[in-house]
């Protein structure tokens, strides 16, 4: 069922405590934690506690946790202290979406590119 923890999924994983993250932040409905293969300085991931497989069915189904993932992820940067970062939802394989877990990236701390690769 929509937002039911899944028994195959890495991320519920962590935001059960199951499997240890470095985690930064943590609300009662989102968790934010160090990606294990940094793409920048600073590579933040934030999640949902509850299962979406993606943004896009996230929005749909529970539109307040996509505010409270995006407040998060501006909490992140200044805890950080990021002037500029890039917020990133891969969704879908084809755009890079590796864990069927929704969840935002959290870049910063190096220039960035535009388009992205
Ligand atoms: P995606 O490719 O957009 O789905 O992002 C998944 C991210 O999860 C990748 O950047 C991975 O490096 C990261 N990742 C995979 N396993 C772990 C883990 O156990 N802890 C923290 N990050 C992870």
């Amino acid at each position: 069922m929509a937002g039911e923890p899944q028994e195959d999924c890495l991320f519920c994983k962590i935001a059960e405590g199951h499997v240890p993250a470095t985690v930064v932040r943590e609300t009662e409905t989102t968790m934010a934690f160090r990606d294990i293969n940094p793409q920048a300085p600073t590579h933040i991931l934030v999640i949902p506690k509850a299962h979406y497989p993606n943004a896009a069915e996230l929005a749909a189904a529970a539109p307040q946790l996509v505010a409270d993932i995006l407040q998060e992820t501006g909490n992140v940067a200044y805890d950080e202290k990021l002037e500029s970062y890039r917020v990133v939802f891969n969704t879908g394989s084809g755009a890079g979406q590796t864990v069927f877990h929704a969840h935002a990236h959290v870049l910063g701390g190096r220039g960035m590119q535009w388009p992205p690769g």
